[in-house]
């Protein structure tokens, strides 16, 4: 049986070396693996990706966070040809709006308050700054914070960088990455994959049939076929971890509207009756959506109410999405890994479902299997893979967890939830002494723990007792000093709009 003693299983064991990989599917998550495994692997293995443009992408998916730099400067990609390329814009955080009742609002920002201070994570520092009185705005300290809230931004100040993504058209960005890929010789076929065939011994992949009759074989397969899974789960079977019972939201629909002012540089999510409304402005124009739990908003109410809510001309008919939050019990198993949608979904009130895609995709580079699918690589992969998703979701989660919300049925509920055990442990003792427990690697830090806990009303009662027992006037000049900073950065920005036009207008 699978999983026992004799089972090698995840990973298979066939013999032969690894040389022909096949990716399957051509979205976001297709044409970012086929980039980077071109740009790592492409002079020593053949790597075919299959599209079918009759089933299409998802078309959704336009919003990230800082480390996707760090995939452009692994691709060597110049990033203002990828903003202009993608029709993109800059990203300093996200606003929400109406999460802690009408009327409130705060803004989630990248980067960081400000250095340790006497061993302790900043926030501590702030803590005791509020609890003296005090002002409370972030803007004083927090240049991403300032300069998004005047809608400015430049990728460097005089006084240092501004922690910053990206929103882009996600369409042109996979057509972007495969111009990338296939001058790096990746071989792509349009078609329909039908059927998948098995070895008859070891159980693995060994080739994917298309409706046009052709068999493509590989050694590896990346399943990148989006939510239906087709290897992953269409063949193997790997079974789902469900967390709807911790993330509920089950539907979104979609509409983008035309553009009708500058490009504002963050994404804003606002609280609604049954989930949350997104809007992503990019240079031609606005992404708007309404993730919603279908146990509580029909379909046809939900796309009525955010085409009510939006500004802009709609600029197509609305995108209706279904989802399961959660992910495959194993990414990677036998020879086969599945990244993207065909992974594993988290509601994208983050925007980290492409950063998931990136970090499976370095992972797998790291992993990358030589003459065989050795299953202890396929382990960790998975192991690390599955930490990192649980990582997220307890994120996402403590947004619902400590927001007062809307007082609608689906609020009223979602306030009731149990959570995660691993995150109520994590806001009871944030509560209780202000300190973030993170683990060293997580994508979501000290600063973003404070500002998501606080901003949707979750006070810490305490301190951390170094920062209790460092003079006062140490810490009065300490936050002083970041306001000067912080000033100095915002003086003389450009406006977002001037910026994007003078280094990458579309
Ligand atoms: P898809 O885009 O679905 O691509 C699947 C590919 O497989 C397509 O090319 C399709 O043609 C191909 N395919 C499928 N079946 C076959 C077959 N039989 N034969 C051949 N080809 C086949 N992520 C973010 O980071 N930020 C966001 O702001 C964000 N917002 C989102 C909002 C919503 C409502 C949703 C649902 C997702 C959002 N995401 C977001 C997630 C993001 O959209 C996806 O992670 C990303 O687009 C990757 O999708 P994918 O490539 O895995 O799947």
């Amino acid at each position: 049986a699978e999983g026992g003693c004799d089972d090698p299983s995840p990973g298979g064991t066939r013999g032969g070396v690894i040389r022909r990989v096949v990716i399957v599917g051509g979205g976001t998550a297709g044409w970012m693996a086929a980039a980077a495994l071109a740009r790592g692997l492409g002079t020593t293995h053949a790597i075919t990706l299959i599209e079918s443009a009759s089933i299409g992408t998802v078309g959704v998916g336009e919003a990230t966070v800082p480390p996707i730099r760090d995939f452009n400067r692994y691709l060597r990609i110049d990033e203002d040809e990828f903003v202009r390329a993608t029709s993109g814009s800059f990203k300093l955080g996200i606003e929400f709006v109406g999460w802690n009742g009408e009327g409130s609002r705060y803004f989630h920002p990248f980067g960081f308050l400000g250095p340790d201070m006497a061993g302790a994570d900043f926030h501590h520092v702030w803590l005791r700054h509020l609890a003296e009185g005090g002002d409370p705005d972030i803007a004083r300290i927090n240049p991403e914070t300032a300069a998004a809230r005047e809608g400015r931004f430049a990728r460097d100040t005089r006084h240092g960088p501004l922690h910053h993504a990206f929103h882009f058209d996600a369409a042109r960005y996979a057509t972007f990455l495969r111009g990338y890929a296939e001058a790096r010789g990746v071989a792509r076929i349009e078609g329909e994959v039908t059927a998948v065939e098995r070895d008859g011994e070891s159980g693995d992949i060994a080739a994917v049939r298309l409706a046009s009759g052709a068999a493509v074989a590989g050694d590896l397969f990346v399943d990148c076929s989006g939510f239906r899974g087709l290897l992953i789960e269409g063949a193997l079977e790997t079974g789902y971890v469900d967390w709807t019972c911790w993330l509920p939201c089950d539907r979104a629909v979609a509409l983008p509207t035309a553009r009708i002012a500058d490009p504002a540089p963050f994404t804003r999510s606002t609280a609604r009756e049954a989930g949350w409304q997104w809007r992503i402005p990019l240079q031609h124009r606005t992404g708007n959506g309404y993730v919603y739990c279908s146990s509580f908003l029909g379909d046809d109410e939900a796309a009525s109410l955010l085409a009510a809510r939006v500004d802009g001309e709609p600029l197509a008919e609305p995108n209706r999405l279904r989802f399961t939050a959660g992910h495959r019990r194993l990414f990677w198993n036998r020879n086969c890994v599945a990244i993207g949608l065909a992974g594993g979904f988290l509601e994208p009130l983050e925007s980290t479902s492409i950063h998931l895609i990136q970090t499976a995709i370095i992972r797998l580079l790291a992993l990358f299997p030589g003459d065989h699918v050795d299953p202890r690589l396929a382990e960790r992969f998975n192991r690390e893979a599955q930490a990192e998703y649980e990582g997220v979701r307890d994120f996402v989660v403590a947004h619902y967890a400590v927001a007062s919300g809307i007082d609608t049925p689906f609020w009223r509920a979602i306030g009731e939830a149990p959570l995660p055990e691993s995150l109520a442990e994590r806001i009871a003792v944030f509560r209780a002494t202000g300190t973030v427990l993170y683990e060293r690697g997580d994508l979501f830090g000290p600063t973003n723990w404070y500002a998501i806990l606080t901003g949707q009303g979750c006070a810490a009662s305490a301190y951390h007792p170094l920062v209790g027992a460092l003079d006062g006037k140490l810490v009065r000049d300490r936050i002083a000093a970041l306001e000067a900073r912080c000033a100095q950065m915002i003086a003389g920005l450009p406006g977002h709009a001037d910026f994007i036009a003078a280094h990458c207008g579309a």
